[in-house]
């Protein structure tokens, strides 16, 4: 599984990093959006799809 995402347009709501801890997290300084792993497990994609619905920006893709 691959995931990207547009980090100039997040607004730092904090849903992915509630939601899919082990691969977001948030800037201590900001509040914007911190990818931890571009390639996560399979394991993962559940919550990275979940992810993808509570942002409010909709920044996050699947590429894979
Ligand atoms: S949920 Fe979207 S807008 Fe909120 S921190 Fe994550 S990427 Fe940014």
């Amino acid at each position: 599984m691959k995931v990207a995402l547009e980090r100039d347009w997040c607004i730092g709501a904090g849903n992915c990093a509630l939601t899919a801890p082990a691969v977001f997290d948030q800037d201590p300084d900001d509040a914007v959006v911190v990818l931890l792993d571009e390639s996560p497990p399979e394991t993962e994609r559940a919550a990275v799809e979940q992810a993808i619905g509570r942002c409010p920006a909709a920044v996050i893709r699947l590429l894979s």
